[in-house]
């Protein structure tokens, strides 16, 4: 089954969207293996968004980032990483299609709700940056009846 890292950004937890958030993804009818809030510090967020250290936006949205505590989710399914992208949509929440989580939540290219990883290599190393190995549980075949057809699964 194939496991993706979504974080709920401080703009979800500063708007009250928690519970909203959460219930997008699994109506959708992905597992959660994983949750759990933590605050993050300069030195996870500078490996997590190394790919952005030199942007102008760099210091804001490591800012923004650590304005409240996070809730780091690990999202499974047939597919997961390439679901959880479709469904949160493009980066800048004014761009982004309507009926995503981005367009449908939000106004800021930085504030957007969520992060999703963008790749299987991008999941693998963000879930062990955020999750330690027992912290990510095995679900079974809880649900997969209802989810997939035999062959899907
Ligand atoms: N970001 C920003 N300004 C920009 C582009 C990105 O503040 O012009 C922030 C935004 O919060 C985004 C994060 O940096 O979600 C990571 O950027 P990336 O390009 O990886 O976008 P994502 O994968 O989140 O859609
Ligand atoms: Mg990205």
């Amino acid at each position: 089954m194939e496991k993706t890292l979504v974080l709920l950004k401080p703009s979800t937890i500063q708007r009250a969207l928690i519970g909203e958030i959460i219930s997008r993804f699994e109506k959708k009818g992905l597992r959660i293996s994983g949750m759990k809030m933590m605050q993050l510090d300069d030195a996870i967020l500078e490996q997590h968004y190394s790919h952005l250290l030199n942007k102008p936006f760099f210091p804001s949205l490591k800012a923004s980032m650590k304005k409240t505590p996070v809730i780091a989710m690990c999202l499974e399914g047939v597919d997961a990483i390439a679901v959880v992208r479709y469904i949160t949509g493009y980066t800048n929440g004014r761009k982004a299609d309507a009926g995503t989580i981005r367009g449908d939540y939000c106004m800021s290219n930085q504030q957007n709700i969520v992060h999703a990883s963008d790749s299987p290599e991008a999941a693998e190393a963000e879930l062990k940056r955020f999750f330690k190995q027992e912290e990510i549980y095995d679900l079974g075949d809880l649900n997969m009846d209802r989810l997939y057809s035999v062959d899907e699964a």
